[in-house]
């Protein structure tokens, strides 16, 4: 099984108590975009497509609510950015020219850039 590791910089605010702002600095479509992570009372929910198509699931972490998690240990309650790298793997298609690809997210891993 092959596998690929994609690096995500991120830059997380605090907004208020239950609302951060993630910005991605190299998204999958290529330019920064801005997303919002949201505590909805009984689970933190994501304005980014990759979240849309998870959002039945319950426990579901998208790169950005992992972004926000790993920052909100460093900042705690400060209202300070910080930026943050989250590695996922995605096993990639077998054969046929499509390795580009990435089916399925494997294993998620969250590391803090000093
Ligand atoms: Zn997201």
């Amino acid at each position: 099984m092959q596998y690929e590791e994609k690096r995500f910089t991120m830059v997380v605010y605090r907004i208020n108590e239950a609302e951060f702002s993630v910005l991605s600095l190299n998204s999958t479509f290529g330019k920064p975009k801005q997303y919002v992570v949201k505590w909805i009372g009984y689970k933190w929910i994501c304005s980014c497509p990759d979240y849309a198509k998870h959002s039945e699931e319950m426990e579901y972490a998208c790169k950005h609510i992992e972004a926000m998690f790993k920052a909100v240990r460093k900042i705690g309650w400060s209202r300070d950015g910080i930026e943050v790298e989250v590695v996922r793997k995605y096993r990639l298609f077998n054969g046929n020219g499509r390795n580009a690809e990435a089916v399925k997210e494997e294993t998620t891993s969250v590391e803090v850039v000093a």
